[in-house]
């Protein structure tokens, strides 16, 4: 899964446990669910004047994605698409044909890169639709798309090894097909709509505010209506599940859990509870401010367990799978779970909280506390990423 191969089945999962653990029940934490059902297959749930509410079936734990369509003047504005499959887009005619009443798509608006939500872009732009994301988004797609590999390449198997993944496993995953973005993503034509932070965009007769959110997804879109109290939140906001937060050997020091702390405590100045918030997965809820406060500190708190463990000895990073994520993980969840503790890894890290212990005689690189200062972040950032 090379780059940002799609995360929240597990990984959602995963973070979930941290969260139900750490978190007050929903009834205390002042998030509310307006809408107990979402809409049927093929169906659509009303949540305001021209916004409708969609949802499409995933291959996986996490078993579907929201899209939501906008109507403006001359057509629909949909935001996110679902994968690319037959299924999805038998289920997209259903849509057109009956809650969309024929009018045509005139653009798709993807909140970030992931196949679940942009899928299916390319296949609205073929049928005369535009595309309108964030540049990292459209850059990111379009690369992964187009980057299909026969076997997994040499700098990502020394990114598992490092990360400590065990010899039996490395074996098999060296000798099949890796996941490939391309298989669930309809090839996406040149040419898309940035949009950048800060703007204001009219869409489905309202103006909505583009603030960018970081940690699941590079530059991931979010939207805020200027005209009433919707906002479209994408995986950046996101109920009940915590968004994988993912480090990839396209960028092995990167530090997604500290930017993704970041746009919480960002996004918590904007955010009322008055706000209806249209997420990804899951069902639209009101109490932003609380749950942005629980999805920055469930990471948080994650980061602290990590700290006091490693201070008292080394592990991998799958060795801190136990602390993250506190139950056992199963061979679908795996790689996911790795990403993530290396994420978690790297920003021990970046705070000078751990550094490098030594190597597992499977070439897995340990971490341990530190006292001292860390080292610059430049050299820190790029130690896991040559091969061999
Ligand atoms: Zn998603």
């Amino acid at each position: 899964m090379t780059g940002a191969g799609h995360t929240p089945a597990p990984p959602d999962a995963d973070a979930d446990a941290a969260d139900m653990a750490a978190a007050p029940p929903p009834a205390a934490s002042g998030v509310q669910h307006p809408w107990r059902d979402p809409p049927a297959e093929g169906q659509a749930t009303q949540i305001a004047d021209g916004v409708l509410w969609l949802r499409l079936p995933l291959p996986m734990r996490l078993d579907h994605v929201n899209c939501y369509a906008l109507r403006d003047d001359d057509g629909w504005t949909v935001v996110d698409t679902g994968f690319d499959t037959s299924r999805t887009r038998a289920i997209w005619q259903a849509l057109l044909d009956g809650p969309l009443a024929g009018a045509p798509v005139v653009r798709v608006l993807a909140t970030h890169q992931h196949p679940d939500h942009m899928g299916l872009a390319g296949w609205f732009q073929s049928r005369g639709a535009a595309l309108w994301t964030s540049r990292t988004a459209w850059l990111f797609a379009r690369m992964l798309a187009l980057d299909v590999q026969d076997r997994a390449t040499p700098e990502q198997l020394a990114f598992w090894r490092r990360a400590g993944m065990d010899p039996g496993r490395l074996a098999a995953r060296a000798a099949e097909r890796p996941w490939n973005t391309g298989d669930v993503v309809h090839p996406l034509p040149l040419g898309y709509r940035r949009l950048i932070e800060g703007e204001v965009v009219r869409l489905g007769r309202r103006d909505w505010r583009v603030v960018m959110g970081e940690g699941h997804a590079a530059e991931h879109v979010t939207l805020w209506s200027q005209d009433d109290d919707l906002v479209i939140g994408g995986d950046q906001l996101l109920p009940g599940i915590s968004p994988n937060l993912g480090v990839y050997p396209t960028e092995p020091g990167a530090d997604p859990v500290g930017a993704w702390i970041a746009s919480c405590r960002r996004m918590a100045v904007l955010a009322h509870d008055r706000h209806l918030v249209l997420p990804g997965h899951k069902l639209p809820f009101t109490g932003l401010p609380a749950r942005l406060g629980q999805l920055a500190d469930n990471h948080e708190s994650a980061l602290e367990r990590l700290a006091a463990a490693l201070a008292v000895a080394p592990r991998t990073a799958v060795g801190c799978f136990d602390l993250l994520f506190r139950r056992r993980i199963g061979d679908g969840e795996y790689g996911l779970a790795l990403v993530e503790a290396v994420a978690h890894i790297n920003a021990l890290r970046l705070r000078g909280l751990v550094g490098p212990a030594g190597e597992t005689a499977d070439g897995g690189r340990l971490w341990g506390g530190v006292t001292a200062p860390p080292r610059s972040a430049s050299n820190d950032r790029d130690d896991q990423t040559r091969p061999g």
